[in-house]
């Protein structure tokens, strides 16, 4: 938040309509007061996303995302903070002052080579046009058909055959530091004698770009058959972690959430052959199988997944390793595998985007595909069991019993072996996945608010929520009640916060004090409050009443007290002390009691 003076923040806020905002991503339909529609962030049949103008704030009851217009950015865009307000305050057409924050020395190293990959781009996009020194590079993507959007689009270049196309531009003609490029991955030190040589060369290049669009990495396709590797990608970066990103992900994000799932291949090449047909959901992984991360990001936008892979072996053996990460992750996998000696690039090259898409209809579902094409898996009963035991535990891994039931039914048929056993089986999985802590089913978790071990957090909540929704009451509770009471630590987080606002002598609106909690959670448990409907008509008698029963849990945790007191007096045989204590005690009993009668004559 350092970015941004707070006075353009607001601003922002409060010119930007969460209802405008979130209906260029998601269908809404007028509810009440509110609108709803389907979650972008998980997948439902039912509508739980609620936005409320009143409130300007959104809440999904699903799985528990909420907030203001910034938070819904983020999260739908991956973007920080500061990128959001900046996104915003553009579309609102409000000029942003100069970042007066200084960036950390980290921002500032990674600002350093997010500038040089971006220049080595534009070189090696230059250099792909270029009319003699690009001349093989353009042949090649023309033999594969590749289209100038295409290529465009994806910021393709090319490498020429040279030793050292970018030490020659970059550091002799631009002066810049051989280390730098170095560390960039894109030139390395001679093994004999002095001076550097590029990493690429002779290569078609692909830049990997972030989620916003800046380049952080370099793939290469060599040009001539013996040429090795045939795909070359940058070493580790400062930018840039093996297995973190996924090819086109940029690209492909919008695509992805109007479709509901993703295609992932293996190539650059089968990449750009399906989006060029018009497929744009679609990722690649690098040439690596598919990592904790990559799930974890895929699962960003989508739940649904159709792994396409080659009809060879490898590629089956790949989709296995990956796919258990991918159902570990919550995510619904269908594996597409292609006739052999076919890729994706091939298959659309010859038989068409109708062949792809009769196939992707026939996709089965990752553990449906197993048992179904298992049977070559085994040839003795060993062979079988083995096979069955790889299978159980991933089916105790599916979230939805009549699923489950139903690839029990389908294993038994395949393996003839009882479905009884196997469900007696399955339940043992199951009951150690439990044992061992692990959620056995795949629905979006939502972060469980701690429950207190003794009191009903209900006046807790409402407390807060008074406050949130009315920030003029924050004074008169934190005159009476210390963040420290609150049983339940989120709540009592939540008061503190709110007291340091009310301190300052802020007036603000429930979007506005949203943006203090800065732990997403407390926001999604703030956002979820604030689309509760309190009768604010009797705000006063509600707050009252909160007021009093936080009280009455305060006396009575005195009494708590002083009766351990009193034993520990009484077994020491100290009476004149538990008499002391016991006079104490009745006097707190009294004062209960009167305050209760006199609330009951008040309402009368
Ligand atoms: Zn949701």
């Amino acid at each position: 938040m350092a970015y941004l003076p707070q006075q353009v923040i607001d601003e922002v806020r409060s010119r930007v309509d969460i209802v405008d905002l979130i209906a260029d991503y998601v269908s809404l339909q007028p509810s009440g007061e509110n609108f709803k529609g389907l979650c972008p962030f998980h997948q439902e049949q039912t509508p739980s996303f609620v936005v409320s103008p009143r409130k300007q704030l959104f809440h999904c009851f699903g799985c528990g995302a909420g907030g203001n217009v910034f938070h819904f950015l983020m999260r739908y865009e991956h973007l920080s903070f500061p990128e959001a307000v900046s996104l915003l305050a553009q579309r609102a057409g409000i000029p942003l002052p100069r970042p007066s924050h200084r960036p950390s020395q980290e921002e500032q190293r990674k600002e350093i080579f997010y500038q040089l990959n971006t220049s080595v781009t534009e070189y090696y996009q230059h250099l792909l046009q270029h009319p003699t020194l690009g001349r093989r590079g353009q042949e090649y993507l023309r033999q594969r058909g590749i289209t100038a959007q295409v290529i465009s689009t994806f910021r393709l270049g090319y490498a020429p055959p040279r030793w050292d196309t970018l030490v020659k531009y970059f550091v002799e003609e631009q002066g810049r530091s051989p280390s730098l490029l170095q560390t960039g991955g894109l030139i390395k030190p001679r093994p004999q004698g002095k001076g550097f040589y590029d990493l690429f060369r002779d290569r078609i290049i692909f830049p990997i770009l972030d989620l916003q669009g800046r380049p952080i990495a370099f793939g290469g396709r060599a040009l001539e058959s013996d040429q090795l590797p045939k795909y070359l990608n940058s070493p580790e970066t400062p930018l840039y972690k093996k297995g973190e990103m996924l090819y086109g992900l940029y690209h492909a994000r919008q695509a992805i959430r109007r479709l509901g799932y993703v295609l992932v291949v293996e190539g650059y090449f089968d990449l750009l052959t399906l989006w060029q047909a018009g497929i744009e959901n679609v990722v690649a992984t690098l040439g690596t199988s598919m990592t904790r991360r990559q799930a974890h990001l895929l699962r960003n936008y989508t739940r649904e997944i159709v792994l396409v892979f080659d009809g060879d072996q490898a590629g089956k053996a790949a989709a296995f390793r990956g796919n258990t990460l991918l159902m570990e992750a919550g995510i619904n996998v269908r594996l597409l595998v292609l006739p052999a000696g076919t890729d994706p690039d091939t298959l659309i090259r010859t038989q068409g985007k109708e062949a792809f898409l009769h196939l992707l209809d026939q996709a089965l579902p990752f553990i449906e595909h197993l048992i179904r094409h298992g049977e070559h898996r085994w040839n003795s009963i060993q062979d079988k069991l083995r096979y069955i035991h790889t299978l159980l535990p991933l089916i105790a891994k599916v979230a939805r019993p009549m699923e489950q039931m139903e690839y029990l039914s389908l294993l038994a048929e395949k393996t003839r072996v009882s479905e009884h056993l196997l469900h007696q089986e399955l339940r043992a999985y199951t009951r150690a996945r439990a044992s061992r802590g692990q959620p056995s089913s795949t629905l979006p978790s939502s972060p469980k608010p701690s429950l207190p071990s003794t009191v009903t957090p209900n006046v807790e909540k409402d407390l807060i929520q008074l406050m949130l929704e009315d920030p003029t009451l924050i004074p008169r509770v934190q005159k009476e009640v210390s963040p420290e009471e609150f049983t339940d630590r989120e709540w009592g987080e939540m008061a503190c916060l709110l007291f340091a606002l009310a301190e300052k002598g802020v007036e603000a609106t429930p979007a506005q004090i949203i943006d203090l909690f800065p732990r997403p959670q407390l926001r999604e448990r703030a956002s979820q409050l604030l689309m509760r409907q309190l009768p604010l008509e009797h705000r006063d008698q509600l707050l009252e009443g909160c007021l009093s029963m936080m009280r009455d849990r305060r006396v009575k945790r005195e009494q708590e007290k002083l009766k351990a007191l009193m034993k520990a007096a009484e077994s020491r045989g100290d009476f004149t002390e538990s008499t002391r204590l016991l006079q104490r005690f009745m006097a707190l009993q009294r004062e209960r009691k009167g305050k209760e009668k006199g609330e009951k004559a008040g309402m009368t």
